[in-house]
């Protein structure tokens, strides 16, 4: 799979632990590096500022989408590639969605398993097949990884759906398992 492009769901806060801004940085500047351009919420704070400048220190190509509202709250990036202002979170997703060739969540709170968990539900439909992936940082995931487990276990998600999330513990991992994805024959 060509990945030209990803978004990125990440926290607007910067985390307890140095290590999630700090491997969002490295992520950022993998992803100029490789000429990947990166898609996220347009925000100036957080994991999501991190992951941004470090991208853009490298002459990488940034977009950021955000709703009016959150724009008018003064939270925005400024010193984008290129910033598109939508109406609602709803279109926010769905153009985050369009522009990427895959989806990648980094520690985070609420916001960030919202995006993760509806464009994986989208991919499990077959609505798309673009890969979705974890970037493991600090194991920040693994209780949320031990529970999807358990949801397998349960009989709540099948093993075919679950394996579509790439859980990775590198960026350079990520990128690579991205590029190898093949999605399931058939959707949910
Ligand atoms: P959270 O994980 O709850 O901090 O939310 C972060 C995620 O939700 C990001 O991926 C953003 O797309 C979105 N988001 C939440 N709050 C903001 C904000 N103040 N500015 C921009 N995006 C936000």
């Amino acid at each position: 799979m060509d990945i030209r492009c990803v978004s990125v769901y990440c926290g607007s806060s910067p985390g307890r632990d140095e290590a999630y801004t700090g491997q969002a940085r490295v992520l950022g500047r993998l992803l100029a590096e490789r000429g990947i351009k990166l898609v996220y919420g347009g925000a100036n704070v957080g994991v999501m500022r991190a992951l941004a400048d470090a991208c853009l220190e490298r002459g990488g190509n940034v977009v950021g989408v955000m709703p009016k509202h959150l724009v008018a709250r003064e939270k925005a990036h400024r010193g984008l590639s290129e910033f598109r202002v939508v109406g609602s979170m709803h279109e926010r997703k769905a153009l985050m969605a369009e522009l990427a060739d895959g989806f990648i969540a980094l520690p985070g709170g609420v916001g960030t398993l919202d995006e993760l968990f509806e464009v994986w539900t989208w991919g499990q439909l077959g609505l798309h097949g673009k890969p979705c992936g974890l970037l493991n940082i600090a194991s920040y995931f693994d209780p949320l990884v031990a529970f999807l487990d358990h949801a397998v276990s349960e009989g709540f998600i099948k093993a075919v759906h679950r394996d579509m999330l790439v859980v990775a513990e590198t960026a350079e991992e990520l990128i690579s398992r991205f590029a190898a994805y093949v999605p399931p024959a058939a959707g949910k």
